[in-house]
């Protein structure tokens, strides 16, 4: 049995995945030196950097609740959605969930991880925490690496085990197939996004959307918004577009924007203030990238997991919850290896991989674009759960089902959704819409 307590784990990346992977380990006696490139968030009010709901189901969630009191103290903040209202312009229909879903801020969820973790354990004995501190580049012989520090010295840190949850653009990956011939590809995912705001209820105009269940709305050339309901009677979501044909390069003014949302969105036009008009066409849009990854480790030194390792689209709501369930993962390899990890890395590897590119397949074609199979997708999410229920034999769940209402490994869901999912490939294939490779 290995003495913990003289380990350091030095984690890159104190994103969702970092910071409970960093619970577990404390848990388990390491001692965690946690470093990130953006600033302390309790110093900062959420509301002034730019964040996202979260949903969070079964996976995610399973994550959080094998430490006490976390997804409580997470639950104080979010919202339990019992399903999504799916608005068209005159009518919304109603998709329940079986199990609710958890939708959270994803700024807020890293604050209270974090939060909870400096009550638990008080630096800077077994945990220490450095912001405003970029990875700038790992050197795996020495053991070491290395950061820049807010007042622009460079300085390197030693480590026994190196975990990359550094995001998308991770720099402990850049470093593994710089160094280590980690094979990875990206590619753009073809929608980009920006957040959206809006009030849940304009009662002076009779609007009030369900306070318990996410509302979208498909708006046709390819986008689409999604809110989430927060605490109060606020919605914050994703105004999601094709990256090639955005809306705002004909958006140009204010009035456009309201003009837009009371042709397109009449639902949501109420409850989109002036002020948010203006912010949303100033507001940046953002890329998204998707990862293949042919490993997640090296040697029995090095571990990427969470976005860093396997970012997908987020059309599924799975990223954040693939990166939670890596972290369970990686502690239960930990518990049936008996913290020796040189042989918990390469499991890992030969386990999470062949999820990780199943998951990429359904978040990449699990959403239709075309119009004749978007109105099948609707048919088989109403109908299809329908004839589910009376021939459960004869018709399996749809594929939202699936990644949603249950737990099965995404290999499994793949394998169960195939027909499906080949479909919206070669429609995406033939209007060239599938994801752009980039390197
Ligand atoms: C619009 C949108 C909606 C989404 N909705 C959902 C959803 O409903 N459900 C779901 O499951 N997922 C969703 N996701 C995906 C989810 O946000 C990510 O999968 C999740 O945040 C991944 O967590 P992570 O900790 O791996 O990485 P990140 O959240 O990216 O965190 C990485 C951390 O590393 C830090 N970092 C980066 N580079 C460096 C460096 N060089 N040095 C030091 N630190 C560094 C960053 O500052 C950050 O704190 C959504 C994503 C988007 C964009």
């Amino acid at each position: 049995m290995i003495d913990t307590s003289s380990q350091i784990i030095v984690i890159v990346g104190a994103g969702p995945a970092g910071l409970l992977l960093a619970h577990y380990l404390l848990r388990r006696g390491y001692r965690v030196q946690i470093y990130d490139r953006r600033p302390d968030p309790r110093q900062i009010a959420p509301d002034q950097q730019r964040s996202f709901p979260i949903s969070l189901q079964h996976r995610g969630r399973r994550a959080l609740q094998n430490i006490p009191g976390l997804e409580e103290a997470i639950a104080e903040y979010s919202v339990m959605c019992r399903g999504t209202y799916v608005h068209r312009k005159s009518k919304a229909r109603c998709i329940p969930r079986k199990h609710p879903i958890l939708t959270v801020d994803r700024n807020r969820l890293v604050l209270v991880l974090l939060e909870q973790l400096v009550a638990r354990y008080p630096e800077p004995t077994q945990l220490s925490l450095t912001f405003d501190c970029p990875c700038q580049g790992v050197d795996s012989q020495a053991q070491t690496v290395s950061f820049q520090a807010a007042d622009g010295q460079s300085f390197s840190v030693n480590y026994d085990r190196l975990i990359g949850a550094d995001g998308a653009k991770s720099c402990v990956r850049a470093a593994l197939v710089a160094e280590h011939g980690l094979n990875c590809q990206q590619a753009f995912v073809p929608d980009a996004y920006k957040s959206i705001f809006l009030a849940r209820t304009n009662r002076s105009q009779g609007v009030e959307l369900a306070p318990d269940f996410i509302h979208a709305c498909n708006i046709g050339g390819d986008a689409r918004i999604l809110l989430a309901p927060q605490p109060g009677d606020q919605m914050h979501g994703a105004f999601i577009f094709s990256a090639k044909n955005s809306p705002f390069g004909r958006l140009k003014t204010k009035a456009d924007v309201l003009d837009y949302f009371a042709t397109q969105l009449p639902t949501f036009r109420p409850l989109l203030s002036e002020a948010e008009a203006e912010a949303l066409l100033q507001r940046p849009t953002a890329r998204l990238t998707t990862l293949t990854c042919d490993r997640f480790h090296q040697g029995d030194r090095i571990l990427i997991l969470g976005d860093a390792a396997h970012a997908v689209s987020p059309s599924i709501g799975q990223g954040c919850n693939s990166a939670l369930q890596d972290v369970e993962w990686v502690n239960q390899l930990l518990d049936q290896y008996q913290d020796d990890w040189s042989q918990v890395l390469p499991q890992f590897s030969q386990q999470r991989v062949i999820e990780a590119h199943a998951l990429r397949d359904l978040s990449d074609y699990s959403f239709p674009r075309s119009k004749a199979l978007v109105l099948e997708f609707f048919l088989r999410l109403t109908v299809g759960r329908k004839l589910h229920q009376w021939f459960p034999q004869r018709f399996s769940p749809f594929v939202f089902d699936l990644v949603l209402d249950t737990d099965l490994n995404y290999s499994e869901v793949l394998r169960l959704s195939e027909g499906w999912i080949n479909k919206v490939k070669r429609s995406m294939a033939a209007t060239a819409s599938a994801p752009e490779v980039t390197s």
